[in-house]
């Protein structure tokens, strides 16, 4: 790709802002569009000398009036955690359906290719294990994930949509649970809950009986994926996420490990619809983009555990 500037929804967001930094150290110029719901400035901080980074306040279900060149949009605006899109259904409906139209207007006005940040949730409570992209999903279209679910499977089609009838140059990653320094310690997802509860000497608690499954996925390797994506010429979905699976409750001992705290479990109730078993399967993305994930559960943990413990240490 000649002129390099990337336009990304959500930069404030945690995968959003290691996005910005990524294509940074690239070379690129980025400008980061957030409403800050659930980002926050603070991961933004680092880059308030940075020329190449410009930052706009701003709902991305507005129109996007961006002047100058753009090469790659990339929509990573929208709540991502189970109690953040509860806390804000109609955000998340809205910027997964008006936000991605909006993503892709800019694109197609500005001959740019449009990266959309799909998820695993796309295949709901999974009947095939582990879940390849030609799995069509399970998803309760009237329970309370489908503000997100459903969301994100609207932007699918409609960023296909714009691939086919308006030929915009279109990407589609399912994004598997990913962690890492960045996340905020209270959006309820698994990895910052435990690992603060544990800091704080408080019990880890454990939703149903602890024997679902997921597979978890360090940022950086994460943002490998994204950025081989663009770079491809690949217009189908890929999943990018972490084959080694396990169950929370081997993942509540893995935080017991690695923070040195021997805390409690409580077990909670099981959230309504919460998939019993994620995995992906990375063939695709191993075969069209040569990406596997490069670091094992053990090592991400290492490289997160110590920042949530100075996040806190900051005052949370
Ligand atoms: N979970 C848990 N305790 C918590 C938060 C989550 O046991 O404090 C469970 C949750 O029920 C799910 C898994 O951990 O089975 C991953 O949840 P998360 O919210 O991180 O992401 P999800 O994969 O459900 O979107």
């Amino acid at each position: 790709m000649g002129e390099r500037r990337a336009v990304i929804l959500g930069a404030a967001g945690f995968i959003g802002s290691h996005l910005a930094d990524r294509f940074l150290a690239e070379g690129w110029s980025v400008l980061g569009v957030d409403n800050l719901i659930t980002g926050t400035r603070r991961n933004l901080e680092h880059l308030a000398r940075e020329a190449r980074f410009d930052f706009l306040e701003q709902d991305v279900c507005l129109p996007l009036e961006v002047a100058g060149p753009v090469d790659a949009v990339l929509d990573f605006a929208s709540p991502a955690s189970p109690i953040d899109y509860l806390a804000h259904p109609f955000e998340t409906m809205h910027v997964g359906s008006l936000g991605v139209e909006s993503g892709l207007r800019l694109a197609e006005a500005k001959g740019a290719r449009f990266l959309l940040a799909s998820t695993s949730e796309v295949y709901g409570d999974p009947l095939e294990h582990p879940q390849r992209e030609s799995y069509w999903g399970n998803v309760n279209p009237i329970g309370p994930r489908a503000v997100y679910d459903e969301a994100k499977r609207f932007g699918e089609a409609i960023t296909m949509a714009y691939r086919r009838y308006r030929r915009v140059e279109t990407r589609i990653a399912r994004i598997f649970n990913t962690y890492g320094p960045r996340m905020r310690l209270d959006d309820g997802r698994v990895v910052p809950s435990l690992v603060a509860q544990a800091l704080r000497g408080e019990a880890l608690t454990v939703f149903g009986d602890g024997s679902q499954t997921r597979s978890f996925c360090f940022v950086d390797d994460n943002v490998e994926g994204m950025w081989r994506l663009l770079r491809s010429d690949v217009g189908d979905p890929v999943n990018i996420g972490n084959p080694e699976e396990m169950t929370i409750l081997r993942f509540a001992e893995a935080v017991r490990r690695h923070t040195g705290i021997a805390a409690p479990i409580v077990f909670a109730p099981l959230p309504q619809d919460d998939p019993r078993l994620r995995r992906p399967d990375v063939s695709r993305a191993r075969e069209l983009l040569g990406w596997a994930p490069a670091v094992d559960f053990e090592e991400g943990m290492r490289r997160t555990v110590p920042w949530f413990r100075a996040r806190l240490a900051a005052g949370g």
